[in-house]
């Protein structure tokens, strides 16, 4: 596959994805051939002198010491993650919030002050309305549509500016070209959540951004049995973060989680491609169906940020939200409750398609209560026959359809 590049890149001479996830970082002749990379599960390294020991431990940002810091499975992962965003190093983490709060943490301090885009995952904004605030951090949630609003929000304390670009239920799009640009003017360090992307459809760095993160869980390893995060910036911006948050939070993932990971990489390009597609023909369907209203979709014309997604990203994936045609939250519920194939569950990015209605959500979810409209049900298109999904949700929308047709 091959990509188009945006704007300037940290690093020139960029290897084409699918070469980084067959070979780089991988060094077979090490381990017997093997074609599929070793689980070195192991949490501590020997040494044969004392020197070569001291050595490790001053350099343990590199160097095989103790598996909290550096691991020759996650390592892998880390090489591969660190070339496919475009970013001179990356951090693997046993968590996407593990990623996000290690971003944030080590970008402020007591007295600072953080903008962050509206309806962004619901534990980051936990992270800065609830926790933050103890360590005297406080932050401003602000429309991601408007740059001038953001720009608005900006303190003289302010610090840093959190993106998600687009946001995971209602796909909010921020202009991270000019959203970078004022921060960097100011000193200030911007992060954008890229989970909904992947670096195959979006490479923040490029656009300016200081550091990219991800949740692992969704498409990256793809298969719903992990659950992962990736940091990803300069390598003098990594290192510190490695140094100092990274090896006292603890959170790096399992050699075996890694190795999932590693796994599910592999078939990343093609599970992208199938799952974005499927999604574009249920949303043919769904946007001519008389039960639904509206389709929530970055790459669907009537999105506000259609244009701005259009320079961007590189193409939508296979998560967009519904509205229905309906005021009766008990015909939503019916209506999850009928498919057949589709599963009621959070999260995303596996092979197995999946709803999540806003009235799945308890009312006091994301502090403030979601806000989401009773009728929005998120949709992600899976890796099955497209057809068959596209039938599932024509059955089950009988539940809502039944007086308008
Ligand atoms: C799932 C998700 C997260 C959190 O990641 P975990 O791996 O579940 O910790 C963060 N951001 C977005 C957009 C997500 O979808």
């Amino acid at each position: 596959m091959l990509l188009p590049t945006f704007g300037s890149s940290q690093n020139q001479g960029q290897m084409e994805p699918t070469e980084i996830i067959n070979s780089l970082a991988e060094d077979r002749e090490a381990y017997f051939g093997a074609v599929a990379p070793p689980i070195i599960q192991t949490s501590n390294f020997a040494f044969r002198t004392v020197r070569e020991m001291r050595e490790a431990i001053g350099g343990e940002f590199i160097k095989h010491v103790y598996s909290r810091g550096n691991n020759p499975t996650v390592e892998i992962l880390r090489k591969k993650m660190a070339a496919l965003e475009h970013a001179g190093d990356c951090l693997i983490t046993s968590s996407g919030c593990t990623a996000i709060t290690l971003a944030v943490m080590a970008n402020l301090r007591a007295g600072d002050h953080a903008v962050c885009v509206e309806r962004c995952y619901s534990w980051t904004r936990h992270l800065f309305t609830e926790i933050l605030p103890g360590f005297g951090i406080t932050a401003d949630f602000v429309d991601g549509y408007d740059t001038m609003a953001l720009k608005k929000a900006i303190l003289p304390n302010t610090r840093l500016i959190y993106l998600e670009s687009p946001t995971s239920w209602t796909f909010g799009i921020q202009d991270m070209r000019a959203v970078a640009a004022l921060a960097r003017k100011q000193g200030i360090i911007t992060v954008t959540d890229n989970s909904y992307c992947t670096p195959l459809n979006q490479n923040p760095l490029d656009m300016g951004i200081d550091i990219v993160v991800h949740s692992a869980s969704k498409y990256l390893s793809g298969h719903s049995d992990v659950v992962a995060g990736v940091l990803c910036g300069s390598e003098e911006m990594v290192a510190r973060i490695f140094r100092s948050e990274y090896m006292t939070f603890g959170g790096i993932p399992s050699p075996f989680d890694a190795w999932l990971m590693l796994r599910g990489l592999r078939t990343l390009e093609v599970r992208l491609e199938r799952s974005t597609s499927s999604a574009k023909q249920l949303i043919a369907f769904l946007e001519q169906h008389p039960a639904v209203e509206r389709i929530i979709y970055p790459f669907h014309e009537s999105h506000p940020g259609h244009s701005l997604a259009r320079r961007q990203m590189r193409d939508g994936s296979g998560l967009f939200s519904v509205i229905l045609r309906t005021d009766d939250p008990l015909a939503v519920e019916r209506f999850c409750e009928r498919l057949r194939h589709f599963l009621l569950a959070v999260s995303w990015g596996g092979h197995e398609s999946l709803v999540l209605p806003a009235v799945g959500l308890p009312a006091t979810h994301s502090d403030s209560g979601h806000g989401l409209p009773l009728n929005m049900v998120r949709i992600y298109a899976g890796l099955e026959d497209p057809a068959l999904l596209r039938a599932d949700l024509e059955q089950a929308l009988e539940e809502i359809g039944m007086k308008y047709v």
